[in-house]
């Protein structure tokens, strides 16, 4: 485990590889990061911020998703995936919000996971970043950057939220977990950049020699594969 002065130089390092760290899905208002979440799953921001614009010209609130033609939804969300299952969400989570919270989203992880189709990860996104609430979204980056550096240890994202935020102030959750995406996403990669990293002098997998053993590993294969 980490001690306090440690967890704090670790994301005041990763604050200055990253700054500016926030999501990149492109939003107007709480409703539409709600939206833009749910579409991002097994998708890409960059996709999904493509789909938004006319999704939400045609459909600009819960009202409007709530009674939608379910084909003309799909169409407009094609081509984040997952298409028919999205769309479902998309309409029952409106229909909920309208009857429940008068079409507002609310700012609490009770009410917004009890909404169909959202979890923890995407309440997490729209209340850290969408409704002044602290939130620490855990997707897949973070849980592997987190784990390879020593903060956790453990692939279940609940435990990993729980502990995460139990090293930092609120102030710093949604922060932190931006930071630890778009490390994961640019630096600490499946294949991790190490020599680029600004954290591997705190980072337990490289200092046990984990990035050697991948390049090993990648050199073998790579051997056996020209066999
Ligand atoms: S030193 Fe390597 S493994 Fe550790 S956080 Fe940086 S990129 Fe990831």
């Amino acid at each position: 485990m980490k001690s306090p002065a440690v967890v704090k130089r670790i994301f005041d390092a990763l604050d200055r590889h990253h700054p500016g760290a926030d999501t990149e899905l492109v939003y107007r208002n709480p409703f539409e990061l709600l939206v833009a979440t749910m579409l991002s799953a097994q998708s890409t921001d960059a996709r999904v911020n493509l789909v938004t614009p006319a999704l939400f010209a045609r459909f600009p609130d819960a009202k409007a998703i709530a009674g939608a033609d379910t084909g003309e939804l799909e169409i407009l969300i094609h081509a984040t995936g997952f298409f028919r299952q999205k769309s479902k969400s998309l309409i029952g989570m409106s229909s909920l919000l309208l009857s429940e919270h008068k079409g507002t989203v609310p700012a609490s992880m009770d009410a917004l996971t009890a909404l169909p189709g959202v979890g923890r990860k995407t309440a997490n996104v729209v209340l850290g970043h969408a409704l002044g609430v602290p939130g620490l979204p855990v997707d897949r980056h973070v849980l592997r950057v987190s784990n390879r550096i020593g903060l956790v240890r453990s692939e279940d994202p609940v435990k990993v939220e729980a502990e995460l935020c139990s090293m930092l102030p609120p102030a710093r959750w949604t922060r932190a977990s931006d930071t630890l995406i778009l490390h994961g996403r640019r630096i600490c990669r499946p294949a991790p950049l190490c020599p680029r990293c600004n954290v591997r002098n705190d980072c337990d997998y490289f200092r046990t020699g984990g990035a050697t053993k991948l390049i090993k590993k990648g050199a073998s294969k790579a051997k056996r594969a020209r066999r």
